[in-house]
């Protein structure tokens, strides 16, 4: 299968209780590499612009308050069908219906606080690397 690269975000539900370590000890079992790492406080303008595309659902205020409520992890991950595979180890949006084994059936508060972000196409994996990261900042 085709090396694929998509992006990755720890949520502040996660980091808050410590989790961190423990989501990626899931992610590299499934055989995703870390290719790129770095832990930052999301500005209001960057998680507002990050989650743009759900500007109109209701809960996008709540949201973008959530994101910015804590530090984040972003990462890069590599690996084959990443974005596909990743999908995978995350779960469903909401934990309620996570399949068991996956990040946010063991981890999510909620259907907001749900621990992990991961990208939902090759396309917005590439956009949104390009957000956090510079090329010289993958490193592989
Ligand atoms: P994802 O691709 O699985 O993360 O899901 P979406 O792209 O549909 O939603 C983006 C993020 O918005 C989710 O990961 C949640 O943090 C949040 N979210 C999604 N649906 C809801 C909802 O119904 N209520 C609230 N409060 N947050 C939501």
């Amino acid at each position: 299968m085709a090396q694929q690269r998509t992006f990755s975000i720890i949520k502040p539900d996660a980091t808050r209780r410590n989790l961190t370590g423990a989501i990626n000890a899931k992610i590299e079992a499934s055989g995703l590499r870390i290719i790129a790492q770095k832990r930052i406080h999301m500005t209001s303008e960057q998680a507002g612009e990050f989650y743009a595309v759900h500007k109109e659902r209701p809960f996008y205020g709540e949201l973008v308050e959530f994101m910015t409520s804590g530090p984040v992890v972003v990462q890069v991950l590599e690996g084959d069908d990443a974005v596909a595979a990743y999908r995978g180890v995350m779960g469903a949006t909401n934990p309620a219906d996570a399949d068991e084994g996956t990040i946010r059936k063991e981890f999510a508060e909620s259907i907001e606080a749900n621990s992990v972000h991961g990208s939902d196409s090759l396309e917005n994996a590439a956009i949104e690397i390009a957000h956090f990261f510079n090329d010289d900042e993958i490193v592989g």
